[in-house]
């Protein structure tokens, strides 16, 4: 079945993690999937992401020019970057070394494999008016991510157990998405009240 690359499946906040969110359900062993193992959708994340992150790419179109084959080196880049910040995220932004070798040795391969320019606020500039690579555009928003600014505000989310970068003012966002993840859970949390109600009246 397709995916429709909908706005709740970039609410990672930052490309990297966006990525890292094409794995579904990755706490729950028995649900989890993987929206890349079909290349042709590594290749309509990518169309969707050059709206979604214009903002991180200079509004150049974000393009993968061989899905079957940069699927393998996206899919390393990408969990290279979960392995990494989901870490971190349950850390207080802190990095270890073991998981930032293999990330950033990923993030080197996928800078190296085009020409373009990091700009000083992370986003990234191509060379020439071409589109950026996918596997280009995901390494310098995951590099971009180490800053302590911003790894201080990687969260898992407490129902899917995506990444986000928690942008509110307060840092106390609990959701990747309030109006998805947010809602399942007040709505689980109302079921069972109800159901131990249940129960109550019953005995
Ligand atoms: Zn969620």
């Amino acid at each position: 079945m397709e995916t429709i690359w909908t706005q709740h499946r970039f609410s990672g906040e930052a490309l990297a993690l966006d990525v890292a969110n094409t794995v579904v359900l990755r706490v729950d062993a028995n649900r989890t999937f993987d929206r890349f193992d079909d290349p042709a959708e590594i290749e309509r994340f990518a169309e969707a992401a050059s709206g979604f992150r214009a903002g991180e790419v200079g509004g150049s179109k974000i393009a993968v020019t061989d899905p079957p084959l940069a699927k393998g080196r996206i899919v390393a880049l990408r969990e290279a970057t979960d392995a990494l910040f989901r870490d971190a995220a349950a850390h207080g932004g802190a990095l270890r070394s073991d998981l930032l070798a293999p990330f950033l040795r990923r993030c080197a391969e996928g800078v190296a494999a085009s020409n373009q320019t990091i700009e000083a606020k992370g986003s990234l500039r191509p060379a020439g008016s071409g589109p950026v690579e996918l596997e280009a555009a995901t390494a310098a928003s995951a590099l971009s991510l180490l800053s302590p600014e911003l790894r201080s505000r990687i969260r898992i989310c407490c129902n899917c157990g995506w990444l986000y970068l928690d942008r509110s003012r307060n840092g106390s966002r609990k959701w990747c998405d309030m109006t998805v993840c947010g809602n399942r859970q007040k709505a689980r949390r109302h079921y069972r009240r109800q159901r131990e109600g249940e129960k109550v009246t019953d005995a």
